[in-house]
C-alpha cells in the first residue's frame, strides 16, 4: 500500500471527478496544498441538468459546492503532464500528486455556429435554451441519450423535430436493436420525425446534409454524437492513453508512476465484478471515482469496483441501467415494452444477472443493483415475471 501523503496536490478537471476528489480530500483532512485546475470560465459545476431542468428553464444554476481550501484555477487549460508539473495556459503547477479528472469532449461533425449546437457545458445550455426559444424547427443529429433529452425539450415547445441516427435503431451504441426497436414508438408518440439507417453527410447554411443525397432542413442543428476522453494534453507523457483517449488505470484508478490516479469520464479500470476493463459516461461513476481515487492519493488503496449506474429522461420516461452487459450476454424481458406500465430489460450469464435496464420501474433498478453487486445466482424465468419481485428471485435466500 502507497503510504506516502502527498504535500501538493493537482486536480486537472473541474468536473464533478475533479471535485469530488477535491472535497474529498479535505473531508478525509488532508492539510497539504490543493489546487484544481480548469479550463472552464467557471467553478465546477454539475451536467445532468443541463439538458432536463435548465433547458426546461426551472433551474438557472447547476454549481456544485466547493470546500474551503481549494485553490481553483478557472480559465487554465493544462497543455502538458510532466512527472512532476502540470504546464498550462495560467502557469505550471508542480505536485507529488495527481488526479486526471478531464472527462470527455463532444465529438464534432460540425463546429458550433449561431445555427450548430452542441451540449456539453453550461455555455452550451443556456446557449440553446436561448436559440430555442425563437426557433421553429430542431434537426437533433444523434438518437442517443443526450440526443433524446434534447428531442424531449424542443417537442415540449412544439417545435417541429427530427431525430436522425446513422444506426438502425435509437441508442444503439447502449443496447441491442431487438431491445431500442421498443423506443421507436415513443418517438411519434411526442409528435417527433425519427429518420434511423441516415447517416449524415454535412450541416450548411440550410440544415442537415444526408449522405443519400436528402435534407433535414431546420433553425437549429443539434449534434449529439457522442463524446471521447479529453486527454490529449497527456500526449508524451508516460500515464497511459489507449487509442481511444481513454486513461488506462489500473484496480485503484492508479494511472502512472508515483501518486497519479484518474477519475471520472476519462478513466478506463479493470472490473472485477464484471472481469472486463470498463470506462462509462455516468455521473455516479464520476463521484465515486473521484472519491476513490482521492483516498487512495492519500494511501489508502482502496479497489474501484462499482456496479455502474446511469439515469436518463427520454421521451416522458425515466430510464435506468445498472451494471454491465456483454453482446454475448442472454437478455430477457421483465414486463410489456408495448404497454403504458413499467418494464425491465435483464442480462443474464449463466444464473448471473449482470444488468438491468428498467423504464419507469426504479424499485427493479435498486433490487438489481444489490442482486448484481451481491453475485447472487437468480432464477431468469422467475425474474421475468413483472408481479414477483426481483428480489424474491434469488436462488438462495437474499435480504
Ligand atoms: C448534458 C449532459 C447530460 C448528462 N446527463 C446525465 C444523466 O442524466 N445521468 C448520468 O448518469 N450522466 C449524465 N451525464 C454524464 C455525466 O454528467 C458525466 O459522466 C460527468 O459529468 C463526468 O464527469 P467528469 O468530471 O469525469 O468530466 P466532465 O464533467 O467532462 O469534467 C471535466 C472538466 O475538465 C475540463 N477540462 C478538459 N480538458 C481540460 C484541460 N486540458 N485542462 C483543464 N481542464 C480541462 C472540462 O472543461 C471540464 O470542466 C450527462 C452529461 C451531459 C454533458
Amino acid at each position: 500500500m502507497n503510504r506516502h501523503v502527498p504535500r501538493r496536490i493537482v486536480i486537472v478537471g473541474g468536473g464533478l471527478a475533479g471535485h469530488t476528489a477535491a472535497t474529498t480530500l479535505r473531508a478525509e483532512g488532508y492539510d497539504g496544498e490543493l489546487i484544481l485546475v480548469s479550463d472552464e470560465p467557471c467553478p465546477p459545476y454539475d451536467r445532468p441538468p443541463l439538458s432536463k431542468e435548465l433547458l426546461a428553464g426551472t433551474v438557472d444554476d447547476t454549481t456544485l459546492l466547493t470546500a474551503h481550501d481549494i485553490e481553483v484555477r478557472t480559465g487554465s487549460r493544462a497543455l502538458r503532464l510532466f512527472p512532476d508539473a502540470v504546464e498550462s495556459t495560467t502557469g505550471t503547477y508542480s505536485f507529488d500528486g495527481l488526479v486526471i479528472a478531464t472527462g470527455s469532449s463532444p465529438i464534432r461533425l460540425a463546429d458550433p455556429s449561431p445555427r450548430v449546437h452542441e451540449l456539453r457545458t453550461g455555455f452550451d445550455a443556456l446557449r440553446l435554451r436561448e436559440a430555442l426559444r425563437t426557433a421553429s424547427s430542431v434537426a437533433v443529429v444523434g438518437a442517443g441519450w443526450i440526443g433524446n433529452e434534447v428531442a424531449t425539450r424542443a417537442a415540449a415547445l412544439n417545435l417541429e423535430v427530427t431525430v436522425i441516427d446513422a444506426a438502425s435503431a435509437p441508442l444503439a451504441r447502449a443496447m441491442p436493436a431487438p431491445l431500442a426497436e421498443h423506443f421507436v414508438p415513443w418517438y411519434a408518440d411526442r409528435g417527433i420525425d425519427l429518420r434511423l439507417g441516415a447517416p449524415v453527410d454535412g450541416v450548411d447554411e440550410r440544415g442537415v446534409r444526408l449522405a443519400d443525397g436528402g435534407r433535414v432542413d431546420a433553425d437549429l442543428v443539434v449534434m449529439g454524437v457522442g463524446a471521447r476522453p479529453a486527454t490529449g494534453w497527456l500526449h508524451g507523457s508516460g500515464v497511459p492513453v489507449a487509442p481511444d483517449g481513454a486513461v488506462e488505470a489500473d484496480a485503484t484508478l492508479r494511472a502512472g508512476p508515483g501518486s497519479v490516479y484518474a477519475a471520472g469520464d476519462a478513466v478506463r479500470w479493470p472490473s472485477s465484478l464484471f472481469g472486463d476493463r470498463l470506462r462509462v459516461e455516468h455521473w455516479d461513476h464520476a463521484a465515486a471515482s473521484g472519491r476513490t481515487a482521492a483516498r487512495n492519493l492519500l494511501g489508502l488503496g482502496e479497489p474501484y469496483d462499482p456496479v455502474p449506474y446511469f439515469w436518463s429522461e427520454q421521451l416522458g420516461h425515466r430510464i435506468q441501467y445498472v451494471g454491465h452487459h456483454r453482446p454475448a450476454d442472454t437478455f430477457v424481458l421483465r414486463g410489456d415494452p408495448t404497454g403504458r406500465g413499467p418494464w425491465a430489460a435483464l442480462w443474464f450469464q449463466g444464473p448471473r444477472l449482470r444488468a438491468a435496464l428498467s423504464i419507469d420501474d426504479p424499485r427493479t433498478t435498486r433490487d438489481a443493483r444489490r442482486l448484481i453487486a451481491g453475485r447472487v445466482p437468480l432464477s431468469a424465468d422467475r425474474a421475468a415475471d413483472p408481479d414477483v419481485r426481483l428480489n424474491e428471485t434469488a436462488r438462495t435466500p437474499f435480504r
